[in-house]
């Protein structure tokens, strides 16, 4: 497996990711998504977006502002508690989070941790800064909202942050889309957008970053209400689980079910039905079940706002890492923004004829990661015809950025290459190749992962037919014209 480093130079490199202002000497944290890139970003939100919401009649969905006032954030807790702490050089002044200094030092697990925890693991094993060998200062806590000001005045009313996740937009918005769209609990409100924070230590290329984006939904229950979708489908889902307990006695992770989970009494009907249904997303993003694992928060790790958490982690070069949270944030975000706003959030129950504020189960995704895991799953190595090692991206069709690539066998075929590329070009989202060898060309395609390629050859011009070659099996058939369109509706 390539490492990270390697990864995000060969991303640059065919178009799908650079790193933000880079002629301006660059800005950490901060990427742009090039013509591969914002392709196959897309794909991943409209799969996302589709399952999550258009297939169902119980999720809805909103586009909040990206700019939001700082009650909002006062009342979630975010102003409070949304915080890293920070490590910083006596000597040089330069810092970084002290969860990660301790980490990569002592290659121990430090998330979560507290600040004299890590205080005291810093002074025991004598960790000195890696520039000067200057000492720590006692730990400080770093909060991470990127405050602004609106308008010209400034007031504390007038001071404002970039949102620090997606999910309070749809807390904010949950009477106003209860009352607008008749919805009964339960139900959902879902939102795909950028949030920002401002990380201390951006690192890992895509994996934390200081701009990034969200597909979050909040789901609204009753009380331990029970599932009606937890069918044999969802029970029998098995994955790879690492249990709260097995991280405490240092033990390997397991197989299980959700079933088994369930009968544990590790988490609800809902969390166990969201868990499975967001599990099973990634699989049809194509990427291999072994990569994938899930993961319980430890106790001491689980944010303000939850009372269960279960992470999915992707195989990365540097670790299993999270690239999804399945939450139980309870009824925390619907009572701090009625106590904090003086306004109601209950709903008044048709069923049981009382008033009632719903529980909430968030299933909530990073773009950003699952673009990376996607990316990191389709990277692979081969030979190709002439024996070099190449890369082929093995993208599952539907997030392929590009669908067809159409080839002349010669220039000569030009014009007709260029016909037939034009009938097909609306439906499959195509390129055109024309330079170097067929097998450059096939090179070339196969590094961005284009599932077919189609060769107009002098045969063409007689039998109607062309070469259609598979990235994956690179096998070869004669295809005729007429039923290319229904070959490749089958086959993407
Ligand atoms: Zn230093």
């Amino acid at each position: 497996m390539i490492s990270i480093d390697e990864l995000s130079i060969f991303a640059k490199k065919k178009g799908f990711v650079y790193p933000s202002t880079e002629i301006y000497g660059g800005m950490q944290g901060f990427f742009d998504y090039g013509p591969f890139g914002v392709e196959l970003k897309n794909n991943i939100k409209s799969s996302w977006w589709k399952s999550f919401v258009q297939d169902r009649d119980d999720v809805h969905g909103l586009d909040g502002s990206l700019i939001s006032s700082g009650k909002i954030w006062e009342a979630s807790g975010h102003l409070a508690n949304f915080a890293d702490l920070l490590a910083e050089c006596s000597k040089c002044g330069k810092n970084q989070r002290a969860d990660h200094l301790v980490e990569d030092r002592l290659k121990i697990h430090a998330d979560g941790l507290d600040a004299a925890a890590l205080n005291k693991l810093i002074k025991e094993n004598k960790i000195a800064c890696q520039f000067c060998k200057g000492e720590f200062k006692e730990i400080n806590s770093f909060n991470l909202m990127f405050p602004l000001q609106i308008g010209a005045e400034k007031t504390k009313e007038s001071t404002a942050y970039l949102r620090g996740e997606t999910a309070q937009m749809i807390f904010v918005n949950f009477k106003a889309v209860a009352d607008s769209s008749r919805v009964k609990v339960p139900f959902g409100i879902a939102q795909i957008g950028k949030a920002f924070r401002n990380e201390i230590s951006p690192r890992n290329f895509l994996f934390r970053t200081r701009e990034f984006e969200q597909m979050e939904l909040e789901f609204f229950t009753r009380k331990d209400e029970k599932c009606p979708f937890l069918d044999d489908s969802h029970l029998g889902q098995e994955f790879l689980f690492y249990s709260e307990e097995a991280q405490d006695q240092s033990k390997e992770h397991e197989q299980v079910s959700i079933k088994t989970m369930l009968e544990k009494k590790l988490l609800n009907e809902w969390h166990a039905y969201w868990l499975s249904f967001s599990f099973k997303w990634f699989l049809k993003l194509g990427i291999r079940q072994e990569n994938l694992r899930v993961r319980q928060h430890l106790k001491k790790e689980l944010s303000h706002y939850s009372s269960a958490t279960f992470d999915i982690e992707y195989n990365f070069p540097f670790g299993w890492k999270e690239i999804h949270g399945n939450a139980n944030r309870g009824q925390f975000d619907l009572t701090q923004h009625a106590k904090y706003s003086g306004k109601s959030m209950e709903l008044f129950d048709e069923d049981t004829k009382e008033k009632l504020i719903p529980f909430v189960i968030e299933p909530s995704f990073g773009v950003d990661r699952a673009f990376l895991a996607v990316l990191y799953d389709a990277y692979s190595m081969r030979k190709d015809e002439s024996g070099n090692e190449v890369v082929v991206l093995k993208f599952a069709p539907k997030v392929a950025p590009t669908k067809v690539a159409f080839f002349p066998l010669v220039n000569k075929l030009e014009s007709k290459a260029r016909e037939i590329y034009a009938l097909f070009k609306e439906d499959f989202l195509s390129t055109f190749d024309r330079s170097g060898s067929i097998g450059r060309r096939y090179a070339r395609a196969d590094e961005l992962g284009i599932p077919y390629c189609v060769t107009i050859d002098f045969e063409t011009l007689e039998d109607g037919a062309v070469t259609v070659r598979d990235r994956d099996t690179m096998k070869q058939e004669r295809v005729k014209i007429d039923s290319l369109k229904s070959y490749l509706q089958k086959n993407l």
